[in-house]
């Protein structure tokens, strides 16, 4: 499990986006929210958008692998789709916030997660780009400034931090650390056999 965690306007949508597009073997886990659409976003692709009731109903039935309610609207991360990529052997991407990242490490593939915080290059670069795409009200846009200062302080909480300057070196950063923790020995489940096999013939 991938976590990619930042205020929103650090860059990481775009980020997640070209990931996945060139790395098969990772699948990116489309969350479900209340929020409504953003002009250019498409259903099932960006979000699952669904109304109050039926988030109750997928909370109720125990459908979430993790939840939390950001800017008054309640965002969480389906289960099954993850369960079914993670036993097929494939990496799983989450856009989610810290609350929900936490939770994630509850779980039972806890032990199993990378963290990674993506923090703008200042507070006055962020809120540039959060008005640059022109989708947000003042309030709304004042609203994000102080959740992101929330978001930020959470940073502590996670295993690589980067700084998006530059999209295309931060990005680099990311398959520089997902290749890494690909590498990890306690993931290399079938090596065990191949060096045993390896050193028989020697
Ligand atoms: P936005 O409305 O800008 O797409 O997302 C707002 C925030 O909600 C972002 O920080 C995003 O990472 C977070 N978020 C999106 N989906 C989920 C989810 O399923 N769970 C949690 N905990 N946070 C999410």
């Amino acid at each position: 499990m991938f976590v990619l965690s930042s205020p929103s306007g650090a860059g990481k949508t775009t980020m997640s986006r070209r990931l996945i597009v060139d790395d098969p073997e990772i699948v990116m886990s489309v969350s479900v929210t209340t929020r409504p659409p953003r002009p250019g976003e498409i259903d099932g692709r960006d979000y699952h958008f669904i109304d109050d009731a039926k988030f109750d109903e997928l909370l109720e039935a125990g459908e979430l692998l993790e939840w939390a309610t950001v800017f008054g609207h309640r965002y969480g991360t389906p289960r099954e789709p993850v369960q079914d990529a993670l036993h097929a052997g494939r990496d799983v991407l989450f856009d989610i916030d810290w609350q929900g990242t936490q939770q994630l490490q509850q779980t039972d593939a806890g032990s199993d997660l990378v963290r990674v915080f993506i923090l703008p290059p200042g507070m006055g670069e962020l809120e540039r780009r959060l008005r640059s795409r022109g989708t947000d009200s003042d309030p709304v846009i004042a609203h994000r400034m102080r959740r992101a200062a929330t978001e930020i302080s959470h940073w502590g909480e996670y295993d690589y931090i980067l700084i998006n300057d530059d999209p295309d070196l931060c990005l680099g950063e990311i398959r520089a650390i997902l290749k890494a923790e690909r590498l990890a020995r306690r993931r290399q489940i079938g090596l065990a056999g191949f060096v045993r096999d390896m050193l028989a013939k020697t």
